[in-house]
């Protein structure tokens, strides 16, 4: 499979079907990024909106 990884993301999450499998890396252009919390504190507070789960 063919992909094309954005360097300028780096993301370790393989769980999804965005990331580059081969290499660390995203494969979108962009990505969002946001909180499931009302007052984010810690890097657990944020999270990728982007992640698609691959297993789906
Ligand atoms: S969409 Fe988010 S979680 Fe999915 S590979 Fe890209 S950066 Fe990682």
């Amino acid at each position: 499979m063919m992909t094309n990884k954005n360097e300028a993301i780096a993301c370790t999450v393989n769980n999804c079907t965005h990331h580059a499998q081969n290499e660390n890396y995203c494969t979108l252009n962009k990505i969002q990024v946001g909180t499931h919390e009302l007052n984010p504190t810690k890097v657990e507070c944020t999270d990728c909106e982007s992640f698609v789960n691959k297993a789906r």
